[in-house]
């Protein structure tokens, strides 16, 4: 991959918080020919679209970062959405790219692809295991859909699509809707909102005490890179930190970076989800990649990009 920087990459979603964070990586690695299509320009759910976009730029390498995302309450209440929009948007992107000559594809889901009580640190191997997580089934079954997909297309027609999961994630370019979005942008813009505002009290939801582990964006961007380069496996892999934090650790970590100097009251009547997420990531390390950004480092790079977007 590494060797082909003139090629057409083409990356599904470069707008959301995933995708611009694998362009700015390929960017930074000097690959000159990024094919790119805003939603406006490309709706990647309309099958003849998608077909005729395929047709007509044959990129060479496929990055699948378009996704219909969303935190806990989001994935609740939209779960039509959710199955019907993920289904659509990766099974006309991967069939596609497979007809239309692409080398190589790398699909992202996530962690909750695993079942609820999954043995932690989750191995790949947990996958269809066990019942999902009821709160985000609809997006966990579509994402297996992508993963199963992807080993199909291998077996049958010997393609080199690949699949990566990473743990929760954040960054630039997240989403920082008060109730849609994910724990962490969330808890950062109601700290930074209750900062300005000289307020109290801040609400968390549920207890505080479900598990979670987080990644910043552009260590992803650099797994995937990675494993474009370096995986043509039929097993997805993980992509986590390795490290896991308490909703409340995470709670009282953002109140610092925020510098918000109120308190924490923890609103019980939302759900806590999953009691634990952790991955094993050791099959991806050992084949030699490692993570670089610390919790605290990445919680104050993504504040100072809130900071300075915030009024867009
Ligand atoms: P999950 O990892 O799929 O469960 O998704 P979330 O990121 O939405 O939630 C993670 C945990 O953070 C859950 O236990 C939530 O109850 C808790 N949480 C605390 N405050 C918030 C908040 O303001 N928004 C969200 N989405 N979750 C919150």
């Amino acid at each position: 991959f590494l060797a082909y920087k003139s090629a057409k990459v083409f990356v599904a979603g470069h707008r959301g918080l995933v995708g611009s964070a694998i362009v700015r990586k390929l960017t930074q690695l000097g690959f000159t020919n990024l094919i790119l299509r805003s939603h406006a320009e490309l709706d990647l759910t309309r099958q003849s679209d998608v077909e005729a976009f395929f047709a007509s730029e044959k990129p060479e390498f496929v990055i699948v970062a378009a996704a219909k995302v969303g935190g806990i309450h989001a994935n609740n209440t939209y779960p039509a959405d959710f199955i019907a929009i993920n289904l659509q948007i990766q099974t006309n992107v991967i069939d596609s790219a497979y007809r239309h000559g692409a080398k190589k594809l790398l699909f992202l889901g996530s962690s909750c692809i695993y079942p609820k009580f999954a043995p932690q640190p989750i191995p790949e191997d947990a996958l269809l295991t066990g019942p999902l997580e009821p709160t985000n089934e609809w997006y966990a079954i579509a994402k297996i859909a992508g993963i199963k997909m992807c080993q199909a297309y291998r077996i049958q027609y010997k393609w080199d699509a690949i699949s990566g999961m990473p743990t929760n994630l954040y960054g630039p370019n997240d989403n920082f809707h008060p109730e849609n979005s994910h724990v962490l942008p969330a808890l950062m813009r109601r700290f930074h909102e209750a900062k300005v505002k000289c307020a109290k009290e801040v609400v968390v939801w549920g207890t505080g005490s479900p598990l979670r582990e987080f990644l910043h964006v552009d260590d992803l961007a650099d797994a995937v890179v990675f494993m474009m380069e370096k995986y043509s496996g039929l097993e997805h892999l993980n992509v986590g930190s390795g490290k896991e934090v308490t909703i409340k650790e995470l709670a009282e970590l953002m109140k610092e970076v925020v510098g918000f100097e109120g308190d924490l009251v923890w609103d019980s009547t939302k759900p806590d989800g999953t009691p634990r997420k952790l991955m094993d990531s050791s099959k991806l390390a050992s084949l030699g990649w490692t993570p670089k950004v610390s919790l605290k480092d990445g919680l104050a790079d993504t504040y100072k990009w809130y900071l300075e977007n915030v009024k867009q």
